[in-house]
């Protein structure tokens, strides 16, 4: 694999701290260059007092927002306590009070007995160690990944991910994957699940025999494509028979992104392991978990472990953030009412600009827009950011300008961001060298 080479400008000694001392690694700090402070909801301020809107929502961990009230008054109030803030796996009263506010709110109105694994708490460590218990479970290394999935960037998240430009670092080869096309990635009419189907019914097709399938409901990084409830049915069926596990990556589309709770939720799938991160906290709070269904919960103590699997802090919040939100049961509706003016709106922009705009992407609260032109879309969100908004680019070539305000943004606020990725749009293209209002 050959590393894509990026030239970055030379240093000189009268830079910031942020320029002298932080690797080049970073790069949302690269496309939204100013110094933040104070946030609020979907706003977000910078020390020089310029507001943003954020629509980018910490790539989908602050889905309620910055500082939501109802978690925050929570967290103060445990820290002013001296309550635990780490406790490696050790059981505390916010541990036992998350699990069963999961297990109320999450687990038992959907029928899913499964036990719960706190892994690191980031996205990659859920991953890697639902990847790990699969192999193990069923004896079998090959596991079946789907193109423009994204799982993250440790090693075994790595080769399930796509992403050549991530792939490249890897150092190592990137085994154990079988790539198989996404719904939709071979054209509308062809189901690709029947194509999975034929690898396993052909004792010759060289594909091995998968532990399990990794698979978004809605590819985040790779675009907003969206699975039908349909294709994940018939993905479901044939994993069964085969008994490949189903491995569910709701990291970023999880914790209501999607309009439900789990992105999967409208299909009525049971995945058998759920790797869940980024907004389970609800405040931004590092915090991740696998859902293992109990009977292939064969972990030893110990065998997949980390410092950090015990972030207090996040607990309360988490906990909180299913209590205030989700188990009234009236909160989807809250988002479905956000979701159906940003779809709206977004479908207006895309029928104006057809030229530009192949579609609107996405489901719920995780929309996009597809440009023809990766180069166009940089621009345009490089120009919201200068009049206001943080919205960023997804997608094989950055070519997707997704949309991602909290799930529960004031309404004022999705109009105004809206109202300024419009007039970016309108701006950009009338300066644009082939626009039909250039001079
Ligand atoms: N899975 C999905 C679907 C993701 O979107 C991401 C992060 N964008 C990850 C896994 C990895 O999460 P993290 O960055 O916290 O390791």
């Amino acid at each position: 694999m050959t590393r894509k080479v990026v030239e970055f400008p030379p240093r000189t000694t009268n830079v910031s701290s942020f320029e002298r001392l932080e690797s080049n690694v970073q790069s949302y700090a690269n496309n939204f260059p100013d110094v933040f402070e104070f946030a609020e909801g979907a706003e977000i301020w910078a020390n020089n007092g310029k507001r943003y809107l954020d629509f980018l929502s910490g790539a989908g961990s602050l889905n309620y927002g910055h500082n939501p009230s109802e978690l925050k008054s929570e967290l103060l109030k445990y820290i002013e306590n001296n309550n635990i803030s780490n406790s490696l796996d050790l059981h505390t009263k916010a541990k036992k009070e998350f699990l069963d506010a999961l297990d109320e709110v999450v687990l038992k109105p959907r029928g899913l007995d499964h036990v719960v694994q706190f892994t690191g708490p980031t996205g990659a460590n859920a991953v890697e160690a639902a990847l790990k218990l699969a192999r193990r479970v069923t004896d079998r290394t090959n596991i079946a990944a789907f193109t423009n999935g994204f799982h993250g960037v440790t090693t075994g998240a790595l080769a399930a991910t796509g992403n050549a430009y991530n792939r490249g670092a890897a150092g190592v080869e990137l085994n154990g994957i079988s790539r198989l096309p996404y719904d939709g990635y071979l054209g509308g009419d062809y189901n690709t699940v029947d194509y999975f189907e034929k690898l396993l019914d052909d004792p010759s097709s060289g594909m091995d025999l998968p532990a399990a399938v990794i698979f978004e409901t809605v590819q985040g990084e790779g675009g907003h494509k969206v699975a039908s409830d349909a294709w994940l049915q018939q993905l479901q069926t044939l994993c069964r028979k085969h008994k490949i596990l189903m491995i569910a990556d709701e990291v970023q589309a999880g914790c209501g992104r999607t309009g439900d709770f789990f992105g999967f939720d409208s299909s009525g799938i049971a995945p058998d392991i759920i790797a869940v991160s980024k907004s389970i906290s609800g405040y931004g709070l590092p915090l991740a978990l696998c859902l293992i269904k109990r009977d292939l919960d064969a972990w030893l103590p110990g065998e997949h472990n980390g410092t950090f699997r015990g972030n207090n802090l996040a607990f309360v919040t988490a906990t909180a953030a299913l209590n205030k939100f989700w188990k009234s049961g009236k909160f989807e509706a809250e988002i479905s009412q956000r979701s159906v003016l940003l779809r709206q709106r977004l479908t207006k922009i895309t029928e104006q600009h057809r030229d530009m705009i192949s579609e609107t992407r996405g489901k719920g609260m995780m929309m996009g827009l597809a440009f023809s032109d990766p180069e166009l879309a940089r621009r345009i969100t490089t120009h919201a950011f200068q009049l206001g908004l943080i919205a960023e680019r997804v997608g094989p070539r950055d070519e997707v300008l997704k949309i991602m305000a909290p799930i529960n943004v004031r309404m004022d606020h999705l109009d105004e961001g809206l109202n300024i990725l419009e007039a970016s749009i309108e701006e950009v293209i009338s300066t644009s060298p082939h626009s039909k209002f250039a001079d």
